[in-house]
Formats: C-alpha cells, sequence, structure tokens
C-alpha cells in the first residue's frame, strides 16, 4: 500500500504515515518527514510562543505540574537523581553561585531547619562537640583533684 504525501507529492509506503482515525484512509495526508519538518520550523519560528505557552500551562497547572514532576521523580528516582547529578557536574559554577545564593537568601531558614535536625536527632553529636565534652570533663576531674587536695 502506497500514498502520495500532499505536500512533497511523493509516493510512500503507509508506514511513512502517521495513523489518523479523523481521515477517510485511516492516515495523515502529509507523510512523517513533512510533519517532522513542519513541526520543527514552527518550533524554531516560533520559539517565544512555544515557549510562553508552556510556561502559562506551567502557571495554570502549578499543582498538577509538581504532583506529575513528584510522581516523576518517584517513578524515576534513579534516572533523576542521575540526571541532577549529571547537571551539576556541567554546571559547577551555577551551582556554586546559586547555593551560596540560596543560603544567603535563607539563612534564617536553613540555621531554623539546622536546629530542628539537631533537636530531631540528639543522638547525632559533631566530633567538635565530643572532643570539647572530652575536654570539659578532663578539666572538671583536674579541678576536682586538686580541690581535694586542697583539704
Ligand atoms: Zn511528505
Amino acid at each position: 500500500m502506497v500514498k502520495i504525501c500532499s505536500l512533497c507529492g511523493i509516493e510512500k509506503s503507509l508506514d511513512e504515515f502517521h495513523k489518523f482515525i479523523h481521515s477517510k484512509d485511516g492516515y495523515r495526508s502529509r507523510c512523517k518527514e513533512c510533519r517532522k519538518t513542519i513541526t520543527k520550523k514552527y518550533r524554531e519560528e516560533n520559539t517565544d510562543k512555544v515557549r510562553e505557552s508552556q510556561k502559562r500551562y506551567r502557571e495554570d497547572n502549578k499543582e498538577l505540574v509538581k504532583q506529575r514532576k513528584k510522581e516523576y521523580y518517584e517513578n524515576n528516582k534513579e534516572k533523576v537523581l542521575e540526571k541532577n547529578k549529571e547537571w551539576r557536574e556541567n554546571n559547577p559554577d551555577y551551582n556554586k553561585e546559586y547555593s551560596s545564593k540560596y543560603r544567603e537568601k535563607n539563612r534564617d531558614l536553613l540555621n531554623e531547619k539546622a536546629k530542628q535536625w539537631r533537636k530531631d536527632n540528639p543522638e547525632y553529636m559533631p566530633a567538635y562537640m565530643k572532643t570539647y565534652l572530652l575536654f570539659i570533663f578532663f578539666v572538671i576531674i583536674i579541678i576536682q583533684n586538686q580541690f581535694l587536695n586542697e583539704i
């Protein structure tokens, strides 16, 4: 079975056409190749428009987009993490700048978060804290010994 593309006029086999139930023969009148070219051309000529409409869609469907992102993440965790890592490796400067800006902007929030984390994880003690406590402990013993000696 062959069909003539209405755009390029080339006779092509049916699998060169997209299926389309609304047309008489069940196939698009333009071949895949032509449709691809048209779509690409449209995108190139309307980058701003396409971007704008994507942006508008995201803004109008914030919750949905968030939900989809979350779902995608849940289903593709490893892939997403791998991609993020790759991106960070390819954009070290951006990441540095971003995180320092982010830290600056959210200092209070981050401090609060760190505080909360320490509260939630009391068993975790930083190494310097351990050393410090050990030091205090020894000082107390020394003072005690001295005190006992004086008596
Ligand atoms: Zn064609």
